[in-house]
Parts: C-alpha cells; structure tokens; sequence
C-alpha cells in the first residue's frame, strides 16, 4: 500500500517490553516507541488533530500563519504540516532548547525565535509575532482540548488493543498534560481500575500543586518538554491517581541506560518517563503491567546528553 503522504505514518507505534532496566521487578513495563512518527515525537499525534480540525471549521487556511509556543517537538510537527498543507509556521522556543530540535524545525521551513522569558512572555511574544503576520491561528496546545482528543482516539485504544487489554498503571510526563489525559480517560474508560501516574521535573509548578503544597515557586531545570511554570488548562486533576517528581540527573542517566541496556535511543524526558514507570512497578507484583512512553529520540539531544564511550 502506498500512503498519500508522510501524515499517514503517524501513530500505530510499537509497544516494546523492557528487559535490563527492569531487572529485579516482578511487573512488566511496556514503552511505546514515539520516535517512530515521522516527525521523530508523540506531539505528531495531536499536531495533526489540531491542523486537522482547525482546517475543518475553517480557521487554518493555505494564506493563515500557524504560530505556537514549543518546546521543539510540536513545533517540529506543526512545521512538518506546514509543510504539506503550505501554511507558514512561526515557532517561540525558550534558549534550553536542543540546537537539533532548532535546526530541524528549520529545515521543514519553520521561522524559529527563542525568547528567553516565563511562558506567559514567551505566549505574549507569539501572539504578537502572529498578529503582525495578519491571518494567524494560535495553536495553544494547553487549552485545545484537540490535543488530549488527539490521545482518546489513538494513543489509549492502540495501548488498549497492544496489551490485550492487561495495563494496570499508565505512567506519562506532563507538558502540555494532552498524553497523560487523553489516553488516561479511554483506558479509565474501558478498565475504572487503571491507574494514571503523571512524571513533573523537579523545579515545574505541577507536582507541588498536585500534592497541595505552599509558597510555590518555579526553577529551572535542564529536561525538556515536560513540566511547566504554568498549570495547563487541560490538566484535570481528579483523574490523576498520583504523580512523581523526578530530575535532571536522574532521568538523563536513564535516557543513557536506556541506550546502553536496551538499545533504545530516547530524548530525556523519557528517561523521566521510565525512572518513574520503574519506581511504580517496584510496587507490583506479577499480575502488574506498567506502560510509559518515548515521547522522542536521543537524535534530538545528542550534543546535549550523550557522550558515550570515549
Ligand atoms: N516529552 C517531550 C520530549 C515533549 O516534547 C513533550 C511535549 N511537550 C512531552 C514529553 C509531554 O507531552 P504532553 O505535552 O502531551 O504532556
């Protein structure tokens, strides 16, 4: 069968057991490979949804300007779209952000500004970069609830029908929140017991808030794509059964591990995702099947966290 294009490539990704990792555990853990999308990243998934839709109610057209705030990965699907439906793409991009990442939002045709600021700064410096583009729609990957939808109707049912409907615990990083919910409610949907676990960076405003903590303050830190200094409007709280903190150190040697003892090549906050999956499968006995996800590849952080052998 030929595709029509590169957009019939998104989703269907492999669901992969890991073997060294988890070493010791007596569940199983599962991770769905992401990096396998066209665009290398999960964010393919809703990206199209979103373009999707927004072509449908008439708001996207071939003369519209898309503009988003990213933190590479979206903004490497949007340009990717861009590229295929002929809308020009303008990205804001905080200085963490691999140079990979930059680059390849480039090479699909991409403008890309990086401003360094909260994320309310970066949002008030898209829109005005949209607003002076004329006909502009603003993706807002927060609040458009395409994007969780995005995760209802594919991630959830392929981890459904992938585990022949054995997931117990599904463990996912918050960025936008979109993965972690859309796919928690059709899984909740067809098994109330499972359980949704969502992974927050250490200095992000979402873990403290979840565990109603006081005096609040965000901090930077190094992993991207997940965590944030704002609690995204798609977040819903009362679906989450419980949250984990991890950070930089740790989840960078995982991504590493993941590589050396896997053979999986995955960006950081994967390794986010697994030190976490790890930690609730330690938890389980036999009957337990914990999935996570590669939101994307280590080919967008090489310079930035592995060195490998010397
Ligand atoms: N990991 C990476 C590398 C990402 O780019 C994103 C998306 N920001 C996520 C995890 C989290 O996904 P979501 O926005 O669906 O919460």
């Amino acid at each position: 069968m030929i595709l029509e294009n590169v957009l019939g490539a998104i989703g269907n990704t492999p669901l992969v057991g890991l073997n060294r990792v988890v070493e010791g555990l007596r569940a199983q853990v599962a991770v769905k490979l992401e990096f396998i999308n066209p665009g290398g990243s999960i964010k393919d998934r809703m990206a199209l949804h979103i373009v999707r839709k927004a072509i449908e109610e008439g708001k996207l057209k071939p003369s519209t300007t898309v503009v988003e705030v990213t933190s590479g990965n979206t903004g490497t699907s949007l340009a990717m779209l861009g590229a295929i439906y002929d809308f020009k793409v303008v990205l804001v991009v905080s200085p963490k952000v691999s140079q990979e990442k930059i680059g390849t939002m480039r090479a699909f045709g991409a403008e890309v500004v990086v401003v360094d600021g909260t994320f309310k700064e970066q949002r008030a410096a898209a829109l005005e970069i949209g607003r002076k583009h004329g006909d502009f729609f603003y993706v807002d990957q927060d609040n458009n609830p395409y994007n969780a939808e995005a995760h209802y109707l594919t991630t959830g049912p392929e981890i459904w029908e992938q585990t022949g409907g054995r997931v117990t615990h599904w463990v996912a990083g918050i960025g936008t929140g979109g993965t972690l919910m859309g796919t928690c409610r059709f899984l909740k949907e067809k098994n109330p017991a499972v359980k949704c676990i969502g992974v927050d960076p250490k200095g992000s405003i979402i873990y403290p808030t979840f565990k109603g903590m006081k005096d609040i303050r965000y901090e930077k830190y190094e992993i991207e794509g997940i965590g944030s200094d704002i609690i995204p409007g798609q977040l819903d709280f009362d679906l989450i059964d419980d949250m984990i903190q991890v950070d930089d150190a740790t989840s960078f040697e995982m991504a590493r591990r993941l590589a050396m003892e896997e053979g999986i090549f995955a960006g950081g906050s994967s390794g986010s995702n697994v030190h976490a999956a790890l930690r609730v499968a330690e938890r389980l006995d036999e009957n337990g099947l914990v999935v996570t996800v590669i939101p994307d590849s280590g080919c967008k952080y090489v310079s930035k966290l592995f060195k490998g052998k010397q």
